[in-house]
């Protein structure tokens, strides 16, 4: 077996809230191969196993018991379909911004409103990541895996993946697919998508058809808004926006004029950082975590913070706010186990 296990190994730099966290065994893994060996290894040891790429959207306890296994497969294929599409296909393994950036500099475009969100191409497709108006549904043409169930390695199209909002088949059904590798179909002229405040309010139009300017401007809010995770513990957006019926929605625009709300197709998707936020939490700690004082919808560590801590926070939170909109808030990130 050339598979390298590793006892009792620290996760701490490993997920991005910070926390203290053991794998009873850690190993990474760097082809299909290995996959096939890791798989004999688990039906072997019976043990559990957690996938993790950059540990961004994870709340780990302090002890994993069993195996976590980061996928390292790299890898990008670029194949020119005709003058304007290209398919990329990625492995799971790269980083994500880093590979957006560089699609860019290549003259590829498609990526650029999904820039600086942390971790790897492998995870991208598991909660369907998002912003500025863009899911990476949008671009996924297939996704390779590995199913441990039927134990063969074959590709899941665009619709099989069945995406939703911060959803898909590899979340609903965790623990059956690791994801190997994405292909996405881009193109070489530009079609930006600039429906979302900074883009359309602080670009200019002619910059708002320029995918560099757009990526730059994501770059810059996203620095400006959320704390980068190297200073400061945190998993990103922490609960999910709300999605309520229209009559939900205008019971709570009439009591709650401010309230920040966009037409979704389901009815409207709530500011889930605005109830937060006007139900007094920005800025607020409880024992070393708290709640970001620029942004309510980020739970940070403020060092020595743990999951147990993190999770009484989160239910202060969402007691708060069922009890003062009727409204309930979902965590984003995995909690493991
Ligand atoms: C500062 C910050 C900003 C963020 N902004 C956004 C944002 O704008 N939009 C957004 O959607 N998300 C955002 N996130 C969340 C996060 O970056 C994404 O969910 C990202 O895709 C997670 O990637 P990761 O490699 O870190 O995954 P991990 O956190 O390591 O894992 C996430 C999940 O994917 C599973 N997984 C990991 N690799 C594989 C694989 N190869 N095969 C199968 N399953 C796998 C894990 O088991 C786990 O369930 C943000 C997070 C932070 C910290």
């Amino acid at each position: 077996m050339s598979l390298e296990f590793h006892d009792l190994f620290s996760l701490k730099a490993m997920n991005t809230l910070g926390f203290d966290a053991v794998a009873e065994r850690f190993v990474q893994i760097q082809s299909p191969g290995e996959v096939e060996e890791l798989h004999a290894e688990l039906k072997r040891s019976g043990d559990p196993l957690l996938l993790i790429g950059g540990g961004s959207n994870l709340v780990l306890a302090a002890q994993i018991p069993g195996i976590v296994a980061q996928l390292t497969i790299r890898g990008c294929e670029i194949e020119t379909m005709d003058q304007d599409l290209v398919r990329v296909t990625l492995g799971g393994g790269e980083n994500w911004h880093a590979t957006v950036s560089s699609l860019l500099d290549q003259g590829i475009y498609g990526l650029e409103n999904l820039a600086l969100i942390p971790g790897n191409v492998g995870a991208a497709p598991v909660q369907n990541i998002g912003a500025y108006g863009v899911e990476v549904k949008d671009r996924i043409e297939a996704v390779e895996v590995y199913d441990w169930q039927e134990e063969r390695v074959y590709w899941l199209d665009n619709q099989a993946c069945e995406f939703g909002y911060r959803d898909s088949r590899f979340k609903r059904e965790g623990g059956r697919y690791l994801i190997l590798r994405v292909s996405f179909l881009l193109s070489r002229t530009p079609a930006t998508v600039t429906t979302y405040a900074p883009l359309n309010t602080e670009l200019s139009p002619n910059e708002q058809k320029d995918p560099r300017a757009v990526y730059r401007t994501v770059c810059r809010t996203r620095r400006d808004k959320l704390p980068d995770p190297e200073q400061i513990g945190n998993a990103g957006s922490f609960f999910k926006n709300p999605v309520v019926s229209q009559a939900d929605y205008e019971r709570l625009k009439a009591a709650y004029p401010g309230l920040v709300a966009y037409p979704d197709r389901a009815g409207f998707k709530l500011a889930a950082g605005w109830l937060i936020d006007h139900c007094g939490w920005k800025g607020r700690q409880m024992g070393n975590v708290g709640v970001h004082d620029r942004q309510a919808l980020v739970l940070v560590n403020l060092g020595g913070g743990d999951r147990g801590q993190l999770e009484r926070l989160a239910g202060a939170i969402q007691a708060d706010v069922r009890e003062t909109y009727g409204v309930e808030l979902e965590p984003e990130p995995k909690f493991y186990p």
